[in-house]
């Protein structure tokens, strides 16, 4: 296969622009054309639910400095979506109508924000919330607002009632579960989410959903099947993401629903069913050698998927193989997430002091570490990460309250 000579990357965010910077590291000489439709350089998402919508930040983490593009010859085009794709002519059409040929093409779309199709959801004092500009919006309503509902128990959903209680708004958080993140996390782990919430005054309607928004023009209630009505200045809705597959459908690549909210199928290198067109980030779903097909919508598997798949546009060949990882901040607790457990069916094991909330929390399947959740403790991050890695055989026992570092294998 010939050298790419041209690399065209469409979707300007963490995992585009990760790997428009990594292919530079690796030597690339050759062109690299990035295009975002936001007309913000690429930056990370993080913030955007945690430190600007607190107010302790105006401006997100930037994934490169403002220079780093001129400097690398990486061609941003902000403001620019692309808009269709020709494996056949390998070439792309973007927003100005102009076409650009490509030698690999990456697709790092990312995903959007899911609606809530319900009436009243047209109204003004409602909120999503995926980029820059949402987050800055959303944080001018809540320093206004005096009662905020938000819709979705999720982790979205949690920082953003996180944020508003720390504007000093009455927040109610409405979820169809009885508990909020249980699907990731199970109802123990659940329940340490919930209580977190409540002692900050949040009003908690559980195991209810929304039947609609009310109001003339601006919304003014938020109606839940059970016929209550809560008064609201505004509503944030936080029910979820879709991956935007739209452009890789439109190529005719290979999908896949295999994943929840379906993906674009990569091999373990991420390579679409075209060799000359990969995928990265949010719409990726990877066939991983330990998880099988697997999509991770989180910050570090955007960041390192971006830096990796910079190899294998250049053809190194090497399979994706990181465990998923993420993160949260909610009031004063800090918590990180190594690996993938079903909460449903592994054996949950906790260390430390649930009632301080300072512990970490094991899931195990048939006596394997399948993930690890540190709550407010941070000094074992390498066991941990050892531990998840290497899918260790461990004693319950051991987890509990022996040497962590002794049952690396
Ligand atoms: C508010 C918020 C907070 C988060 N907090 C955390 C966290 O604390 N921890 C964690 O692990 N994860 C977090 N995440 C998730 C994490 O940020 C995402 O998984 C990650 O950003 C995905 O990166 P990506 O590059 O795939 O997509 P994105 O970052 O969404 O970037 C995709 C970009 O592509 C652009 N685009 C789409 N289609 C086109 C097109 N046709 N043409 C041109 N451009 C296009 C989009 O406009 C977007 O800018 C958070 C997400 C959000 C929304």
């Amino acid at each position: 296969m010939a050298v790419p000579r041209r690399v065209v990357i469409v979707g300007a965010g963490l995992a585009g622009a990760s790997a428009a910077g990594a292919l530079r590291e690796r030597g690339f000489d050759g062109e690299i054309l990035l295009f975002g439709r936001e007309r913000h350089r690429p930056y990370e998402l993080p913030a955007l639910s945690k430190e600007i919508l607190l107010g302790n930040a105006d401006e997100p983490a930037w994934v490169h400095d403002e220079n780093a593009y001129a400097d690398r010859d990486i061609r941003l085009h902000s403001a620019t979506a692309v808009e269709r794709v020709s494996l056949a002519g390998h070439s792309v059409l973007d927003s100005e109508g102009e076409e650009h040929r490509y030698d690999r093409l990456l697709l790092a779309t990312g995903s959007h924000p899911r609606a809530l199709r319900v009436p009243g959801s047209d109204l003004r004092g409602l909120h999503l919330l995926r980029t820059l500009d949402d987050s800055l919006a959303l944080r001018t309503a809540l320093r206004q607002a005096e009662r905020v509902v938000v819709v979705g128990a999720g982790w979205i959903g949690c920082e953003v009632a996180a944020a508003a209680r720390s504007h000093g708004a009455a927040t109610t958080v409405v979820d169809p579960l009885p508990l909020p993140l249980r699907g990731s996390l199970g109802d123990e782990m659940g329940e340490v989410f919930r209580a977190v919430h409540a002692e900050q005054g949040v009003d908690w309607r559980l195991a209810t959903a929304v039947a609609g928004f009310t109001g003339e023009d601006q919304l003014t209630g938020v109606v839940l099947t059970d016929g209550t009505e809560i008064p609201a200045d505004m509503a944030v809705v936080g029910v979820g993401a879709a991956p935007r597959l739209g452009l890789a459908e439109q190529a005719g690549l290979i999908l896949t629903n295999e994943v929840p909210g379906g993906g674009v199928a990569v091999d373990s290198t991420l390579r679409t069913s075209d060799p000359d067109v990969f995928a990265a980030g949010d719409i990726a779903a990877p066939d991983h050698p330990v998880h099988g097909r697997i999509r991770v919508e989180h910050w570090a598997n955007a960041k390192d998927q971006g830096a990796h798949v910079a190899g294998n546009l250049l053809d190194a060949g090497q399979p994706y193989r990181a465990e998923p990882y993420f993160f949260t901040d909610q009031y004063e607790l800090g918590m990180e997430y190594r690996g993938l457990a079903d909460p449903r069916h592994d054996e949950l094991v906790v260390r430390g002091d649930l009632g301080a909330r300072e512990f970490i929390a094991f899931w195990l399947r048939e006596g394997r570490v399948q993930a690890a959740m540190n709550v407010n403790w941070w000094d074992d991050g390498d066991a941990l990460q050892a531990l998840v890695d290497r899918h260790a055989e461990v004693d319950a026992r051991q987890l509990r309250s022996g040497d962590l570092a002794s049952l690396v294998p």
